[in-house]
């Protein structure tokens, strides 16, 4: 289990070399360590490093092991990475302090009235299906702007980004350099890309959150 710390010194140090690579400070960068399918004692030598970022992809998971978490780590962040079904809105905005899977009208709906019925702001990112792959979540990239005035003009929601996932087996250098774009087309200015296999890439590209799990916890089952 110790080399779970081991794993995340080596994690948070490659960040802050590409971090620099970028010409950009350590802090620019936040690393979302993804917890999804480990328990609380694989969590645990984690937050004992002072981990307090966390990417869950399942509401009901994530509620079964992070508020007893929480109890003990009361400034823990979580992160939505996963896809969000409407009827666990109100799940969701209990529980994470970032969703980053925002992509079709009806979750932006249940969101907007979830946060006012809960008084809670979550923070937003648009998911981006940069592939235009048809079995996976997220919006098109010529819709993306049109989305984002929607659920700016129907919803008052704000924004604080883009997230996207590239094909599995394709360069991602391009996909981030279009997701990059496409947020400063926005005016956004968070960018939620790179994985474990490529986040130093990521960052060079300008991420400025990273969704790191394997690389971390090990391969998950
Ligand atoms: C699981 C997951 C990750 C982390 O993947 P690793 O390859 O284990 O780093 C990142 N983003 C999303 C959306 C995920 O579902």
């Amino acid at each position: 289990m110790n080399n779970i710390a081991d794993n995340l010194s080596e994690v948070r140090i490659n960040c802050e070399k590409s971090a620099a690579v970028s010409k950009r400070k350590p802090d620019a960068v936040t690393l979302i360590a993804v917890s999804k399918t480990f328990d609380s004692n694989e969590i645990r030598p984690a937050l004992i490093e002072g981990q307090r970022v966390y990417g869950e992809n399942r509401v009901q998971e994530a509620q079964g092991k992070w508020p007893e978490l929480k109890q003990d780590f009361n400034d823990v962040e979580l992160h939505l990475i996963g896809p969000l079904q409407s009827n666990k809105a109100g799940d969701a905005v209990g529980l994470f302090d970032v969703i980053h899977t925002v992509d079709r009208e009806k979750i932006a709906s249940a969101l907007a009235k979830e946060m006012k019925k809960q008084n809670r702001k979550v923070s937003l990112f648009i998911q981006v299906n940069t592939g235009s792959e048809p079995q996976k979540a997220g919006i098109e990239p010529e819709n993306a702007e049109a989305f984002h005035n929607l659920c700016r003009e129907k919803y008052g929601l704000e924004f604080s980004g883009l997230m996207c996932i590239p094909p599995v087996n394709e360069n991602p250098g391009p996909h981030f350099a279009l997701l990059r774009k496409l947020a400063q087309k926005l005016d956004l200015t968070a960018l939620s890309m790179g994985m474990s296999s490529d986040y130093e890439t990521a960052i060079e590209m300008g991420a400025t959150h990273v969704r790191v799990g394997s690389a971390i916890f090990g391969s998950r089952a």
